[in-house]
């Protein structure tokens, strides 16, 4: 092992290098991870942009990885994992102690940390994984047959994982999303792996509406040109979707959710909405009469990382549709405007 490695650093708003640092030191109680593949999350398309309040520069971005543990500190709590396992992340760091930790919801633990923002994060050749993510079962076991560049995408399936299950999608489910950003794919793929019977997929842009073709929607509307409500009744023998996932940052869609689903269905606010723009006028009056859940979904937890693993190791998750580009390391930029075009799902870096 050379004593320095290639990393994406975040240095300020618009100033992301790649750059050799040095190999990170597996702490006494940490475990030091050889990354095999890094997806890029637009969170981290928008931080390399804007910059984001917890990253104190210079720091490696990075959240979405796999890799393959090289060694591990001898007071590290490290389970049943050993030195050659292939693992991924629950990468939003809990504190274990809190009472949502205990209460069993370290996805919204008080003292939250996340990869790649509060700890290094996975776009380098090696990265460590922090004592507290040991101690709180934050690492998952990858299984052999899982390629890498799939694993990846174990973070980002699993924020759907929680969403799907928030929701209580059960088998048969007519289930609408509302936008095909790739967060609202990867909904589709989970509302369907875990049992959706009929999905309708709703986006105004044309592109990505064209992009969402082979995810195998039952249903692909453009609300601007098409009347939804009308085409969810009409699918719903006139009473609405069992699940409304809204998963387009925008304020018109949540509103509107409340009008799709069901006497006693679920609507679930996805996408957050950006300061300033986050208070809605919703019908009360939906909510009340019918009896409707309206739920908000963050993040994961290790538990439902592990279940995205399962799925996308089953084949139940499409990874070779999201996974769209696989790129080196070195092209973080590329990755990036690959991003912005909206021409990429999800771009995954190999070191
Ligand atoms: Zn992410
Ligand atoms: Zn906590």
């Amino acid at each position: 092992m050379t004593n320095t490695m290639q990393a994406v650093v975040f240095h300020a708003p618009g100033d992301v290098r790649v750059e050799r640092v040095p190999v990170p030191r597996c702490g006494e109680a940490e475990m030091l991870v050889q990354v095999d593949a890094c997806a890029v999350c637009g969170s981290d398309l928008k931080s390399s942009k804007v910059g984001n309040p917890r990253i104190k520069p210079p720091l490696t971005m990075g959240h979405e990885f796999t890799g393959i543990i090289r060694q591990i500190g001898p007071a590290a709590k490290a389970g049943n994992l050993a030195v050659g396992d292939r693992v991924v992340m629950a990468t939003t760091v809990s504190c274990g102690q809190c009472e949502y930790c205990r209460r069993g919801w370290p996805n919204v633990c008080a003292d939250l940390a996340p990869m790649g923002f509060s700890y290094p994060g996975g776009m380098a050749e090696f990265v460590v994984i922090p004592e507290r993510a040991l101690v709180n079962g934050h690492v998952i076991a990858v299984p052999p047959g899982l390629p890498a560049e799939h694993a990846a995408l174990a973070e980002p399936v699993s924020c759907a994982v929680n969403c799907v299950e928030n929701c209580g999608v059960r088998e048969g489910d007519t289930v609408v999303v509302l936008g095909a950003g790739p967060m609202g794919l990867i909904n589709v793929c989970v509302a369907r792996g875990m049992g959706a019977a009929k999905i309708i997929l709703s986006e105004v842009s044309p592109r990505r509406l064209a992009m969402a073709e082979p995810f195998g929607c039952d249903i692909l509307v453009n609300p601007d040109k098409q009347d939804l409500a009308a085409i969810v009744k009409d699918a719903t023998g006139g009473i609405g979707a069992d699940v409304a996932i809204v998963a387009a940052p925008a304020a018109a869609p949540q509103e509107q959710a409340v009008h799709l689903v069901r006497k006693r269905g679920s609507v679930c606010l996805f996408a957050s909405l950006p300061p300033g723009k986050h208070i809605l006028q919703m019908d009360s009056r939906a909510i009340h009469y019918n009896e409707l859940r309206v739920i908000g979904t963050s993040d994961s937890t290790p538990a439902h990382v592990a279940t995205a693993v399962a799925m996308l190791a089953s084949g139940r998750i499409p990874a070779d549709k999201i996974a769209t580009h696989i790129l080196p390391l070195s092209e973080i930029h590329q990755a990036f405007d690959l991003m912005q075009r909206g021409e990429a799902l999800r771009v995954v870096l190999r070191p």
